[in-house]
């Protein structure tokens, strides 16, 4: 490493490093992507982030990533943070004056474009150009919620933005968080090298991409397909697209028929 400067936001940190470490306290590199998680659970943090691509880029201070312990702001002896639902019925609600307590101490100092979002099955469903969306902001913000879920005087108060992972209930944010962070590191144009290989992935350019294929040629007798192997790209290319839009229209008759081809759209 001749020029250590030149790498931008790069943090100098030592090979034994464990995962846990590699996030800072606070965010403290300016013009890095990051990702702010309010949570009961932070030790579930980075999890599945701090390993492969993300995890690199995460060393490499190509985005950073803080936890907001919940607890510590919990009120009296047993820093509690929930208390059982006005109107009764199951279930713990997480407290309004909690909440509020963390979120002013995450949003403190932030500047730039960075969505709040709290992770909810009731919420807009999250997508790739949610993900390509939040890439292009200074970060995001997230409100991982546990139990019932959290006051609704807290999403008010602070218009924040309920996403879903999903139609299906968690147990709480954190999974869904890791999923969304994920989705959004690897558009970074820091952080994945090949940008050609975002382009032709599922969900980007509005097809499901084509199958995928690799050595050995001939594996308990299925071949690779022959025009894998001919080293026409052109060819390559039109069976490439040709098994994208008949795997979209099969699989996904939703995104087909949304589907424009480039040509179509000048
Ligand atoms: N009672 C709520 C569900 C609570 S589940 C309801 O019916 O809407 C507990 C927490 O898990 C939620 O507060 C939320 O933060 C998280 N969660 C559950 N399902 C989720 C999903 N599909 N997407 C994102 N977060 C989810």
């Amino acid at each position: 490493m001749s020029s250590p400067n030149k790498s931008h936001g790069r943090k100098s940190i030592s090979v034994s490093l464990k995962p846990r470490e590699l996030m800072t306290d606070a965010p403290q590199l300016a013009h890095v992507w990051a990702a702010r998680i309010i949570t009961l659970f932070p030790q579930a943090f980075p999890g599945v982030l701090g390993e492969s691509l993300t995890g690199k880029a995460l060393k490499d201070g190509k985005w950073q990533l803080t936890t907001t312990n919940l607890r510590d702001f919990g009120v009296g002896k047993h820093r509690n943070v929930d208390d059982t639902p006005a109107g009764g019925g199951a279930g713990m609600v997480l407290r309004p004056d909690v909440l509020g307590r963390a979120i002013e101490h995450t949003m403190k100092g932030v500047r730039g474009r960075c969505p709040l979002v709290y992770l909810s099955p009731r919420g807009r469903r999250f997508d790739q150009a949610m993900a390509r969306e939040w890439s292009q902001c200074d970060g995001v913000t997230m409100l991982c919620g546990r139990f019932e879920g959290v006051d609704q005087r807290v999403l008010d108060h602070y218009d924040i933005q309920e996403v879903s992972l999903g139609d299906f209930v968690l147990t709480g944010g954190e999974i869904a968080a890791q999923a969304m962070i994920d989705a959004t590191v690897r558009l970074l144009p820091s952080v994945l090298g090949n940008a050609e290989s975002i382009e032709d992935e599922s969900h980007s350019n509005g097809l499901l991409e084509h199958s995928q294929y690799t050595r050995p040629a001939t594996w308990n007798e299925h071949d690779i397909p022959e025009v894998l192997m001919s080293g026409h790209h052109g060819k390559v290319a039109e069976w490439r697209r040709q098994e994208a839009e008949t795997l979209t229209r099969e699989r996904r008759p939703d995104m087909w028929d949304a589907y424009q081809p480039p040509a179509k759209k000048r």
